[in-house]
């Protein structure tokens, strides 16, 4: 069977292309000769995920799926969430993000955050969703240098190590995607 990942993310692809089952051959969005910008307008990180899949399921026919991902900080009410790639503008450095994040954390004693990552699976019809989530917290400065986005100033939760510090096995073991992809695998394998 083939399967569409909605993304064009390499990293994304190549980690996930050993992961999946010998019966389903994944395909890339450059496979299938999607080149244009799939939309992400919603306004929840599930909607973003489902919009995706939707939108390849409907012009291009194939099973896909689709994943999104946001850092929802308690003490700003779950921002920056949906809008974590662009939250300091529509330049989505990670830097100018993590600078503004810690600037309106500031004043605030609770640093309480977690990564959520949704991906929807369009498979013959039916729309599945698979969450990860991983709980830490917002460190005072950067620290780090592996990684991407916000990495340098999360911490998880029972770890020493900002993302950005750690390897990215151990990364990939206790985090918010790996997490969502090893549920995602788990109903492909049964399927
Ligand atoms: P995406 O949906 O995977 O493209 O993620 C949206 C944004 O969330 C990224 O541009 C990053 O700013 C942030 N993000 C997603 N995953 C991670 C992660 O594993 N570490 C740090 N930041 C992340």
């Amino acid at each position: 069977m083939n399967l569409v990942f909605a993304t064009n993310n390499l990293n994304k692809l190549k980690e996930v292309q050993t992961l999946v089952p010998q019966h389903i051959k994944l395909l890339s969005l450059k496979d299938i000769g999607c080149f244009e910008d799939v939309p992400e307008t919603q306004t929840t990180i599930e909607g973003n995920a489902i919009q995706k899949a939707e939108y390849i399921k409907t012009h291009y026919g194939y099973n896909c799926f689709a994943d999104d991902t946001g850092l929802e900080v308690e003490a700003l009410n779950n921002e920056p969430g949906v809008f974590s790639a662009r939250y300091a503008g529509e330049q989505r450095n990670a830097h100018d993000n993590m600078d503004l994040l810690l600037k309106n954390l500031s004043e605030k004693p609770n640093r309480n955050a977690q990564f959520k990552t949704v991906i929807a699976l369009h498979l013959n019809g039916d729309i599945k969703t698979f969450t990860g989530l991983c709980k830490g917290e917002i460190m005072l400065k950067k620290t780090g240098n592996k990684g991407f986005g916000y990495d340098p100033i999360f911490k998880p939760l029972g770890h020493n190590q900002t993302f950005a510090e750690m390897s990215l096995d151990l990364k990939n073991t206790i985090g918010h995607r790996g997490k969502a992809i090893k549920q995602l695998m788990a109903f492909l394998n049964h399927f």
